[in-house]
């Protein structure tokens, strides 16, 4: 992983950590008031650091409202994971190096920037 070095795999971590946390907090707060009273009884079974058994439920609800959260909480837990198996900051395209702005900006994305476009050219294309 040319570049990138443990202090900063660990900043990326935490910040996406937090973010992680701060959306699952968002999320639940959104399952709460679409589901109201069957919330508590859904989500007994899922506690907080069982995030599997939470994104099911949420896959189950099929809440399109969730829907922009619910990518960006896939995107970050995949970053993560990334993370952990020493594959993070490389493109999952290409397998080149992501520019470091861009992991900046968005420490999540497994995309550089050339696929990324590519890829958002291809999504509008089949989208008409
Ligand atoms: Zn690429």
């Amino acid at each position: 992983m040319a570049g990138v070095t443990p202090e900063r795999l660990a900043e990326v971590k935490d910040r996406l950590l937090g973010r992680k946390k701060l959306l699952w907090l968002e999320v639940k707060e959104q399952l709460k008031s679409s589901i109201g009273d069957g919330y508590q009884e859904m989500l007994a079974t899922a506690r907080d650091e069982e995030d599997q058994a939470t994104v099911s439920l949420m896959a189950e609800t099929s809440l399109t409202l969730l829907g922009p959260k619910r990518l960006e909480l896939e995107a970050i837990e995949e970053a993560l994971q990334r993370l952990e198996n020493g594959s993070y900051g490389l493109c999952e395209v290409c397998g080149q190096p992501i520019e470091p702005r861009r992991l900046e900006i968005m420490p999540e994305t497994p995309l550089c920037r050339g696929c990324m476009t590519q890829r958002e050219k291809l999504a509008k294309a089949t989208a008409r």
